[in-house]
Parts: structure tokens; sequence; C-alpha cells
């Protein structure tokens, strides 16, 4: 069996397990394959394995890859753009991708709502919230969220679902908790005042566990699928 197939294997076990601990029903978690600095053939390889989602930080990478697998006949994918965005780089965003977890500005928002191509389902979104204060520079400031998830939620090519945070590293499964609790507590807040959310895109490799206890309806996870990685190849 491939190691890919075999790690893919042990993160849903691991997913199911830690949901239902937690009283949730292993179906509401979904995994995000991040397949960043990897190849096409690694990504074929998740796909034989049955895995459906991939998430790319960086555009010309993920664009590349698109196509590669899509030539190599691969179908019913999705795609989820999981990097920082530069306002010049909304277009192929907008073209190539189903979901983006880092909207952080109305104004990136305007432009991938403007720029997705007509006879495309809604671009699904959910906005990048900077949970750590200082130790993180992306995301908006939680104070700012409620502002700007009402003006995304009413652009016309948009789908707002939800929030993402990436905490700073913490090594402690409280502090891990911690963290995720406090995009938890925004998301039932907006939830409360009438957005209709149902995304929270929190957890990595490291701590997918404690994203899971608070609440993750996605987990974003590479190098416990891929492997370490080797970012001057990419
Ligand atoms: C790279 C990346 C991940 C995956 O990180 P791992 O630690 O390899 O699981 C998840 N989310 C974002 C935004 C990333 O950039």
């Amino acid at each position: 069996m491939s190691l890919i197939r075999q790690n893919l294997q042990a993160i849903t076990a691991t997913i199911v397990a830690t949901a239902q601990e937690s009283g949730r029903p292993p179906g509401t978690v979904q995994l995000l394959a991040v397949s960043k600095t990897f190849g096409p053939e690694a990504v074929l390889e998740a796909v034989a394995a049955g895995q459906r989602a991939f998430g790319e930080n960086y555009l010309q990478e993920g664009v590349d890859k698109i196509h590669a697998v899509q030539a190599a006949g691969a179908s019913g994918l999705e795609w989820h753009f999981i990097g920082p965005i530069q306002s010049n780089k909304t277009r192929p965003i907008a073209a190539h991708f189903d979901w983006v977890h880092t909207v952080e500005r109305e104004k990136i928002a305007q432009r991938l709502s403007e720029q997705r191509p007509a006879g495309m389902a809604p671009l699904q979104i959910c906005l990048q919230v900077n949970i750590s204060g200082e130790a993180s520079k992306s995301g908006v400031a939680p104070d700012e969220v409620a502002a700007l998830a009402h003006k995304v939620a009413a652009l016309p090519n948009l789908t707002l679902r939800g929030l993402m945070a990436i905490p700073e590293p913490a090594e402690h499964f409280d502090q891990q908790r911690a963290a995720f609790a406090r995009l938890r507590t925004l998301y039932d807040q907006l939830r409360a005042d009438g957005l209709a959310l149902d995304t929270l895109s929190m957890g990595m490799s490291a701590d997918l566990r404690a994203a899971i206890v608070e609440g993750a309806t996605i987990v974003r996870v590479g190098s416990a699928i891929f492997g370490a990685r080797n970012y001057h190849k990419a």
C-alpha cells in the first residue's frame, strides 16, 4: 500500500475517533489535503486513495497542478486556495479555485466576486482571522470580523461559508484548544447575528485533534499526508 494512502487512512481514523470522543458525527469534519510543494503525481496518488479536496498556497504552482491533474484524467476534485493573496493575483484564483480560505480585506473579496467567471458556481469563502495577535501578521483582527463578514456576504459571486485561522504554534493541547476556541466564539457570534455560516477551517498536522474538539469542520493537513516539505524543490 502506498505511503500516502496509509497516511490518509491514519488521519481519517484520527478524525473519526476525535469527533466521536467530542460527541460530533464524524461526517461533520472534512479533510483538506494540502498538497503545496508536492507534484501532481502525489495528488493523483491521494485521489486513487479516495481523497477529493486539495489545498494550495502558491498560485502558479496550484494552477499548473490543477491542469496537470485534469490532464491525467482526474475529475470531480475540489481545489481550495489557502495562501496569502496579492490583489493583482485575484483573477486566476477566481478562475481556477472552488474555495478561498484566506480573504482578509474587502477589496480582495470585491475583486474575487467581479472576476469569478460567468457560469461558474459562486466562489466559497472563508475569512482569515488573526487570533494570535502580534504573533501573526495575517488575518483580519477579531474586532473587525463582523463588519467584513457582512460586506463579503453581500457580494454576488461569493458565498461566505465561515472563518479560518492559523494560530501560532503551541505545544500543549490546552493552549491549542484555547486559540481555536477564540475562533469558534467569533463564528458563533456571527451566526447569532444572522449570517448563515457552516465552516470553521482550523487545524493542521500538529494540532488537528484540538481543532476538532473545538468544532473544526475543515482540517487542513499537509505533511502528515504527503511527508516533510522541501521548499527548494517547489
Ligand atoms: C501548509 C499549510 C497547511 C498544512 O500544514 P501541515 O503542518 O503540513 O499540515 C495548512 N494550512 C495552511 C494555510 C498552510 O499554509
